[in-house]
């Protein structure tokens, strides 16, 4: 045990909390420091709630350049960059380019499969230790597609990569899929299902993983800003906080999309974006689903969360800019629509839209490990669309960083340094 060891965790989003509690386990003094209060908004609160080990593609893949440059000026599309003169978008862009090539995405997969399937087994592991009060539901994914060429792209592209990497996806009809989501009517020409995947209701998990937190001892400094560090010579010495200088042995940033400001005045680089999406949550909902979907060619997620229904989607890199778009929203509105006929715009009619900035690195890969320069500073930060995913797996890497142990997973692509 190292009771007398002492880390200090920067941001309390999913990954800070996951963070925690595996160094708390872990036997270190933990303190998490985040810059609102306990009832704060974080990215995985209006998240779709996905573990999906089934998102085996990064985000930057060979076709997405051109069709991100078709999407790229028309602000309804499913991703949207806003263009403007920022040196750090530039600079982004380019390395968002750079990793759109088939062998990166075939060094990415496996790691991104591997990190998927350890969280899905984390998480199970977490039901049981907080009384399975986040409704975990192990019930897979359904890529629904609206058209046979859609169908056919999906069954060649991520179904085939998928089952290449040992996890399952199956391509079903039209009616295979009705029989696996009888409670509503789609408008399909079918699916690809993976039975590997599993949802959540994020508020309820964060909430649970908080309580357990508590009893294990874990201090939370709500309201603190992180502003700054004290260095001395290669290592952190303290965390510069609206609350005083904070000293620890040990350091974690997970600020999420913040997480390169929050390294003001360290001189090291971190490319990062804020994806911003957006989701909207029915109370009441007319159709009664038990997986989580997706409504593949408009990319829109839909999470059956207790009693409510949620949609969510589009990636929009405009900065952390709080205007809603309401194009955005009515696109997600619209392929709602499109693909379950049964609803109309009366079913989403004063639903207030929730939006959130996914931390977005150029390659898609979270950044996990310790920087060179300092070397009690750790990253666990940038899991973009699978942060919810990745973040039980991502807190027990950084314990196993800390702790001196060889990573269960090789870190060696997540490396902190790689754009330094
Ligand atoms: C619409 C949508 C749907 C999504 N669906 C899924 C999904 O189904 N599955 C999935 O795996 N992922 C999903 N994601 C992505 C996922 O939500 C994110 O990757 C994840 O929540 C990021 O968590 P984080 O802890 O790294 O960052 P954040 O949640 O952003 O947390 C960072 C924290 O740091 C704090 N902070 C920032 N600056 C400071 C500072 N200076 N001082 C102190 N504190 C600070 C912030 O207040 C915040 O609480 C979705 C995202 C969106 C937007």
């Amino acid at each position: 045990m190292r009771q007398s060891k002492s880390v200090i965790i920067c941001g309390g989003g999913i990954v800070g909390l996951c963070s925690a509690y595996y160094l708390a386990r872990e036997g270190y003094a933990v303190t998490l420091v985040e810059r609102n209060g306990a009832d704060r908004d974080h990215c995985a609160l209006g998240s779709a709630g996905y573990i999906s080990p089934s998102h085996v593609i990064p985000l930057a893949t060979p076709g997405m350049v051109w069709q991100g440059l078709k999407w790229m000026t028309n602000s309804r599309s499913p991703f949207y960059i806003k263009p403007r003169l920022d040196g750090e978008l530039m600079r982004w862009s380019w390395l968002f380019w750079r990793a759109c090539n088939r062998a990166q995405v075939q060094r990415a997969a496996p790691i991104l499969r591997d990190l998927c399937l350890g969280s899905r087994k984390l998480y199970e592991e977490l039901d049981d230790i907080t009384g399975n009060t986040f409704e975990l539901k192990k019930e897979g994914l359904l890529n629904l597609c609206r058209t046979q060429e859609g169908l056919d792209h999906e069954a060649h592209g991520l179904a085939r990569i998928a089952n290449e990497l040992g996890v399952e996806a199956r391509v079903l009809n039209a009616r295979q899929t009705a029989e696996l989501e009888p409670g509503a009517r789609m408008d399909i020409a079918g699916s690809v299902y993976f039975p590997i995947d599993a949802h959540l209701t994020p508020w309820r998990f964060a909430g649970a993983m908080t309580s357990v937190l508590k009893e294990m001892g874990v201090r939370f400094q709500w309201n603190t800003t992180v502003f700054g560090w004290r260095t001395e010579g290669r290592r952190i010495a303290a965390v510069q906080t609206t609350s005083g200088d904070l000293l620890a042995d040990e350091f974690v940033l997970a600020g999420g999309s913040w997480a390169p400001a929050m390294l003001a005045g360290l001189n090291l680089r971190l490319p990062m974006q804020a994806g911003k999406g957006y989701s909207l949550t029915l109370p009441k909902p007319r159709l009664h689903l038990t997986k989580s979907l997706i409504l593949t060619e408009r990319r829109v997620a839909v999470t059956p969360m207790g009693d409510t229904l949620r949609f969510g989607g589009t990636m929009e890199i405009s900065g952390h800019s709080n205007f809603v778009r309401p194009e955005r929203v009515e696109q997600i509105i619209a392929a709602a629509r499109i693909y379950f006929p049964e609803l109309s715009d009366a079913d989403f009619a004063g639903i207030k839209p929730w939006f959130g900035y996914r931390p977005v690195s150029p390659d898609g890969l979270p950044y996990l490990g310790r920087f060179n320069r300092y070397g009690n500073l750790t990253a666990a930060c940038g899991h973009a669309m699978l942060g919810l995913t990745m973040a039980p797996i991502s807190g027990l890497l950084v314990a196993d960083l800390l702790a001196g142990r060889k990573p269960r997973v090789d870190l060696g692509l997540l490396n902190p340094n790689r754009y330094a």
